[in-house]
């Protein structure tokens, strides 16, 4: 198994091209994920050199070239599998299911940009959403930059399941 130094201490990640679905599990229960379809070799290791991400990879040379940084080869192929061992090898797996438990900065990063989110209210997202919405919750988040919008629905209690369900113990 690959070493993770204890000393890595804010949790931020930088994922190669294979972990695109990786990297919006981890935005999804609040992990600073960076991700792009077009990330070459040399921009994840200077991305993850400069902003002292752990690299996660799927690719062998590339774990290689790391060798002097935090780094961690991705052996599951499922995205449930990847989450779950990722979150298992950097020692986050407990925090992850308490903020998914406690629904604690779930859901608090976009999806897609990786930014932060906003809270909003209704009238403040009223073009981005049909009225049906706007009547049903009071409480939104919003992407500054996609300009996508997030609520407490039926889709985020799916997610808070499917989080629940492949990082509790006996999940495979
Ligand atoms: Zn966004």
């Amino acid at each position: 198994m690959p070493t993770i130094p204890s000393t890595v201490a804010a949790p931020a990640f930088v994922a190669d091209v294979h972990l695109g679905k990786l990297a919006r599990h981890l935005r999804m229960v609040g992990f600073d994920s960076l991700w792009k379809d077009d990330f070459q070799d040399d921009d994840l290791l200077e991305t993850a050199r400069a902003e002292r991400r752990l690299l996660l990879t799927r690719d062998r040379e590339l774990f290689e070239r790391a060798r002097d940084l935090p780094r961690h080869y991705v052996s599951a192929t499922s995205p449930a599998g990847q989450l779950a061992e990722t979150l298992q090898a950097t020692g986050l797996t407990g925090e992850a299911l308490a903020r998914v438990r406690e629904n604690r900065l779930f859901l608090s990063r976009c999806l897609e940009c990786n930014i932060l989110l906003l809270p909003a209210k209704p009238h403040q997202v009223h073009h981005l959403l049909p009225g049906s919405l706007l009547q049903e919750h009071e409480e939104f988040f919003l992407c500054l930059r996609c300009e996508r919008v997030y609520w407490r629905g039926s889709h985020y209690d799916r997610m808070r399941e499917w989080i629940e369900k492949t990082l509790s113990p006996g999940a495979s």
